[in-house]
């Protein structure tokens, strides 16, 4: 992240401009934004260089009428309480577009997991559990994956609750499908940037045969993003990770990216592909851009440049306010991050669902109550779009703050 940039004001700056269109008064909005607990954990792990560190964890709840909280936690090396105090509100907004019985919450750790062997993550994610232990629970927060944790991670918090507090997979989401996970959820973010491109496209009839695509990121969401735009027929023409980018004006073969990446971790250096910057990426020519990585990736510098017709936001708030303008100025039509990524969260409900149930469903079975939930929220908001005349991106955040603060009043905040 540029760290110039804070997710915290991007966030401040959607809400402030959606309460407007409400009319809400001051006392309302300050209720809405403010956050419900904010914990701060420090713990010492022992490094293996024999060394003891200190770790600084946190978890923020933000708003809970609506349900239990939930919402990710994210091992980076950015993660600092403005981040995930951000991200937090942000799942508050997106389980009510996509309309499932949450609130919202984040949490986060300060460490780089690419540095650390699986002995130092596992400490990591364990002790982290412990301290936050007390603020969880399968009806009072459920956390899932994010940046830099995946289903071992989500392993080990589970564990970690469940020997305190006995078995309880519902606690935590985005679990191994052995342990509790619900198939497709590992794709389901992905999964739900392609429903909303295809979405998007069939709204200004075009075809996603004839899409060219640059997904940003190749972690968990930008990786099943273009895997599954390109089983739909997408040209995928730029791609990119940590490392840099590559990029192929004829389609990269992804097949062939992927056995790449296999062997070097990384994207660069895929023969067939044009080796260029992490931010040059943003700027080559395509209709689709994919920002899958971090917040505050498109800025009012790079975004006169930009040359998609279409962003599907795959991250987090990866665009700040003076970009959001520009786009709207230059014609861009933009799929906002609490729906276009709100397919992970979609399929972490099914997922508690079927854990408090103790069954399981089908993978085609998830596959289509994801869609179905997720173009019900894009009708949903296309609906306030026209009715107020706003971006999607505010649409959005008038219906998720509309939603909450409905909750609010009818449990008689
Ligand atoms: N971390 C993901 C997000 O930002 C998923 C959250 C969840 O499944 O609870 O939406």
């Amino acid at each position: 992240m540029n760290p110039k940039i804070s997710a915290y004001k991007i966030i401040r700056h959607n809400f402030n401009t959606a309460v407007k269109h409400l009319g809400y008064d001051e006392e309302t909005a300050l209720l809405l934004q403010t956050p419900f607990r904010e914990m701060q954990v420090n713990f010492p792990v022992r490094l293996d260089n024999g060394k003891l560190k200190v770790f600084t964890g946190y978890r923020v709840q933000h708003n809970g009428a609506r349900g239990p909280f939930k919402g990710g936690i994210r091992f980076s090396p950015i993660v600092d309480l403005d981040e995930v105090r951000a991200l937090a509100e942000a799942m508050s907004w997106k389980t009510a577009i996509v309309n499932v019985p949450f609130g919202g919450g984040k949490g986060g750790v300060n460490c780089d997991p690419r540095q650390l062997s699986q002995r130092e993550l596992q400490s990591i994610a364990r002790t982290y559990a412990s301290r936050i232990n007390q603020i969880l629970g399968a009806y009072r927060d459920i956390p899932a994956p994010d940046m830099g944790t995946n289903a071992q991670v989500m392993t080990w918090i589970m564990d970690e609750y469940s020997k305190r507090n006995g078995y309880t997979p519902a606690v935590i989401t985005g679990k191994p499908v052995e342990l509790g996970g619900s198939k497709g959820r590992e794709q389901a973010t992905g999964r739900g940037v392609m429903i909303l491109t295809k979405a998007l496209a069939k709204d200004y009839q075009t075809d996603v045969r004839d899409l060219k695509v640059i997904v940003q990121g190749f972690g968990n969401v930008g990786s099943n993003a273009a895997k599954l735009l390109a089983q739909e027929g997408a040209i995928i023409v730029g791609l990119s990770d940590v490392e840099g980018a590559i990029y192929n004006d004829k389609g990269l073969n992804l097949n062939a990216v992927l056995e790449h990446v296999k062997k070097t971790r990384t994207v660069v250096g895929f023969p067939d592909a044009e080796q260029v910057s992490g931010e040059a990426i943003l700027e080559k020519p395509c209709d689709v851009l994919v920002p899958a990585a971090i917040e505050g990736v498109l800025t009012e510098e790079n975004a006169p440049r930009v040359k998609a017709k279409f962003i599907v936001e795959g991250a987090n708030l990866p665009t700040t306010p003076e970009a959001d303008a520009i786009f709207e100025k230059n014609g861009v039509h933009l799929v906002p991050d609490v729906l276009a990524n709100a397919g992970g969260v979609t399929v972490s409900y099914f997922e508690w669902v079927q854990n408090l149930q103790q069954l399981s469903w089908d993978e085609d079975e998830i596959n289509q109550r994801l869609e179905k939930q997720l173009l019900t929220a894009y009708r949903d908001i296309t609906a306030v779009m026209k009715e107020r005349n706003v971006s999607m991106r505010i649409a959005a955040y008038i219906l998720g703050i509309s939603r909450v603060h409905r909750a609010e009043e009818l449990r008689g905040v």
